[in-house]
C-alpha cells in the first residue's frame, strides 16, 4: 500500500519565494530567433523576411496561405490593431536561485487579434511555462514586470515529490501535447506526467474531495 499520507507530506520546499534572487539577468541580444513548440520545419519559411516560419497565416476560410516567423508576424499585427510594438523584448531570462542553481527561459512575445502575451519557457531537461496575457493597450513593461515575479514564484514551488507524490493537497501545471505517445501530458513542476502516473495520488486521496480547474492563457490558478 502507499506510504505517502497526504496529511504528512508536507515539505519545507514550498514557498521559498524569498529565496530567490530578485536579479534577473535580461538578454536583449538579437542573434537568437524565437521558437515555438512546433518544429520549425514544419511551418516552412517566413513569406516576409525568409528566416525559419512558426505561424500558420491562414485566410477567411481558414485555409493556409503561408508562414511567417513571430518577428514578423507581430510587426504585421501590431499594425493591424494599431498596437505599439516594445522598443526591446527580451529573447531570455536567468534566475539564481540561493542554491547556486541557474534557471533559463525563452521569452516569446505575441501580438493577437484581441490581446498579446508574454511566454516564459524553461529551458533544459525541466520546462515550466508561465506566461501573461495582456489587453492590446497593456504597457509592455508591465507585463514582464508580472512575468518575472510569476517565475520567481513558481521558481519557489514545487508540487510533486520525487516519489510521484503531491507534496501538498494541491497541484498547479499546464497540459501539452506528447507528439511521441499521441496523447496530452499533465506537466507538474516542469516535468510530464501521465493522467495513470498520477493516479496513485487519487487512491492516497481516498475520501477526500478534489477540485479540477482549466486556466486560459494568462490566468494564474491558486
Ligand atoms: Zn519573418
Amino acid at each position: 500500500m502507499a506510504s505517502a499520507s497526504p496529511k504528512s507530506s508536507h515539505s519545507t520546499s514550498k514557498q521559498n519565494f524569498d529565496k530567490v534572487s530578485d536579479i534577473a539577468k535580461i538578454d536583449f541580444s538579437s542573434s537568437e530567433q524565437f521558437t515555438s513548440d512546433l518544429p520549425n520545419d514544419f511551418l516552412g519559411f517566413c513569406i516576409n523576411c525568409g528566416n525559419s516560419a512558426s505561424i500558420h497565416i491562414s485566410d477567411e476560410q481558414g485555409g493556409i496561405i503561408g508562414s511567417m516567423c513571430l518577428s514578423c508576424h507581430n510587426e504585421s499585427m501590431a499594425g493591424l490593431t494599431d498596437t505599439d510594438m516594445p522598443a526591446h523584448i527580451p529573447k531570455k531570462l536567468s534566475f539564481h536561485n540561493i542554491d547556486g542553481k541557474t534557471s533559463k527561459f525563452n521569452i516569446e512575445f505575441m501580438i493577437f487579434a484581441t490581446g498579446k502575451t508574454l511566454t516564459a519557457t524553461q529551458v533544459g531537461k525541466v520546462k515550466r511555462k508561465i506566461d501573461v496575457f495582456g489587453e492590446l493597450d497593456d504597457d509592455f513593461n508591465v507585463m514582464f514586470e508580472t512575468l518575472k515575479s510569476r517565475i520567481k514564484k513558481f521558481l519557489s514551488v514545487t508540487y510533486m515529490q520525487p516519489n510521484g507524490y503531491f507534496v501538498e493537497s494541491k497541484v498547479v501545471g499546464y497540459i501539452e501535447f506528447n507528439l511521441e505517445r499521441q496523447a496530452c501530458d499533465v506537466i507538474i513542476d516542469g516535468k510530464p506526467y501521465t493522467w495513470s502516473e498520477l493516479e496513485k495520488n487519487l487512491s492516497a486521496h481516498e475520501g477526500w474531495k478534489i477540485k479540477i480547474e482549466f486556466g486560459d492563457v494568462g490566468d494564474v490558478l491558486e
